[in-house]
């Protein structure tokens, strides 16, 4: 890697993969989930991340690159902290769901950090059909964010007590 190009493909594949690993834990948090609520966004959370990496197909698609993708290091951590933290509260109910709800909003803080830098270089390079997607990302992402953010402080927070 040697310039901000080769950067803007690194963090792609990273989130592509990402993306997609985060996915594999989506059943597992169905289970544990106990609120309506929780299980409803979780659900409209796996569509969104399904779409979110058909975006980032366009985006390779729009670099002249075929989409693949690369360890992250940093999703693997988040989910093995998540399943620990399933594990220490071993039970369904409302600590389960708001602790579940900050396993969501920490993947959803990594993908905004990410959508930014790489819309920040895309754009930088002049990429304009890439910065289009990148933005549609970095605003799912945020949208998600403020999704769980409601659903904890309107509610599960609160049952959790
Ligand atoms: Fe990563």
């Amino acid at each position: 890697m040697d310039n901000l190009n080769d950067l803007v493909i690194h963090f792609l594949k990273d989130m592509y993969y990402a993306e997609q690993q985060s996915l594999r834990f989506v059943p597992e948090m169905m289970r544990a989930a106990q609120s309506a609520a929780l299980k409803q966004a979780l659900e409209t959370q796996a569509q969104m991340t399904r779409a979110q990496v058909q975006y980032l197909e366009k985006v390779f698609e729009a670099l002249g690159k075929r989409p693949e993708g690369a360890t992250c290091e940093a999703l693997l951590g988040m989910l093995k902290e998540a399943e620990e933290l399933l594990k220490d509260i071993g039970k369904v109910g409302p600590v389960q769901d708001a602790g579940l709800v900050a396993h969501l909003q920490s993947v959803m803080h990594y993908g905004i950090a990410r959508y930014g830098t790489l819309l920040a270089w895309a754009t930088e390079l002049g990429q304009k059909q890439a910065t289009e997607f990148l933005g549609l990302l970095l605003e799912s992402a945020r949208k998600a964010d403020r999704t769980l953010n409601d659903l904890a402080t309107e509610g599960i927070n609160k049952e959790a007590h």
